[in-house]
């Protein structure tokens, strides 16, 4: 049987309904809307796109979201001016610097300019601070992906107390956060990463797995535990008719969709594993969109929260 589709797309669309009134209370009381300053550096297609999604998202839900722009050959010197030109501006609620930060600015750059915005208007929740109060489970701001995520199988009630939770990938803005999240719903948690020996029988114990690799299709039917809960965080574009031919049969929807346009999305887990698994999020349409709707959530919390801070 086909496994239940978890429809992040939908969900995305009613947890950003039920923001609403929170946007109209602070707006209200605050008289001037949240504010959401999102700072892109350098031409990188991909980042155009995440960051067009969230100021629209953001801007179509009562909120003002600004995009501010630095030119590739941006120094980090330049950046953290930006930053602290925001961290300043007190109509400016919460503080997005698109990642990756061009090659230019060195190899800690990102780092330096995540350390550099205020912890209150950090929307990314990638701060030291956050993190550290995430750890302490005591959250203030998430990471918006793990929080998507985690939101998404507090919606679906999909029992996580007591059971298996395997998470493959171990960054600071997914896999980390993931795992602490599954831990305080009381998940016992497993992080496997590329030096983790046999993956998939790691994985075949995991009531519910979540995949954010980087890789497409790397999550086979024999990674899935049947009836397991499956959360797909990747989201890879393939355009190579090799690669396409490799990873998808003959007449299956993916490459019908590959020979039609040329390219396709396709997440960490293989299409196949939708025969075992119990529940999956479908790429596209899954954990992206939920991902967005966290950046306007967590967007209205630091609003709420700095207005509360002043009293
Ligand atoms: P990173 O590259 O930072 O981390 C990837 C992780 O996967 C690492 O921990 C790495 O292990 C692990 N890994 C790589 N190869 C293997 C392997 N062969 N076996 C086991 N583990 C492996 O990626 P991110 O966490 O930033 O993103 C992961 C995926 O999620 C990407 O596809 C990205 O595009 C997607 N993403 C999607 C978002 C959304 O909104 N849907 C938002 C953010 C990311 P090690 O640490 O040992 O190197």
């Amino acid at each position: 049987m086909a496994a239940r589709r978890l429809d992040g797309a939908a969900w995305a669309a009613r947890l950003r309904e039920e923001l609403t009134p929170r946007i109209a209370a602070f707006t209200d009381t605050a008289g001037r809307p949240p504010g959401l300053a999102v700072v892109l550096a350098g031409d990188n297609p991909a980042s155009e796109i995440y960051v067009r999604n969230k100021i629209a998202t953001v801007g179509a839900h009562g909120c003002r979201g600004e995009l501010f722009r630095l030119p590739a050959t941006a120094t980090l010197d330049e950046a953290l001016a930006l930053v602290a030109r925001l961290n300043a501006d007190d109509s400016v609620d919460g503080i997005l610097v698109q990642s990756p930060l061009p090659d230019g600015m060195g190899r800690d750059a990102e780092q330096r300019v995540f350390d550099a915005i205020d912890p209150a208007k950090d929307v990314d929740g990638f701060h030291a601070v956050n993190v550290g109060r995430l750890v302490q489970k005591r959250p203030a701001l998430v990471a918006c992906t793990p929080l998507g995520c985690a939101t998404l199988l507090d919606r679906e009630e999909i029992p996580v107390r007591g059971r298996h939770a395997v998470v493959i990938g171990r960054s600071d803005i997914v896999g980390k956060p993931m795992a602490l999240l599954l831990l305080h719903r009381d998940a016992t948690v497993t992080i496997c990463h590329s030096r983790t020996q046999d993956l998939p029988a790691v994985c075949r114990t995991a009531d519910i797995l979540v995949a954010a690799i980087g890789r497409p299709g790397f999550v086979t039917p024999d990674f899935v535990k049947p009836g397991a809960t499956v959360i797909d965080v990747g989201i890879n574009r393939i355009d190579d008719a090799a690669v396409a031919a490799a990873l998808f049969a003959e007449g299956s929807a993916k490459r019908v969709q590959f020979e039609k346009k040329g390219s396709v999305l396709c997440g960490d887990v293989h299409p196949d594993v939708e025969a075992v698994a119990g529940a999956m999020t479908p790429v596209p349409g899954g954990v992206g969109p939920l991902t967005i709707a966290m950046v306007l959530q967590n967007t209205v919390t630091a609003a709420e929260l700095r207005a509360a801070a002043r009293g």
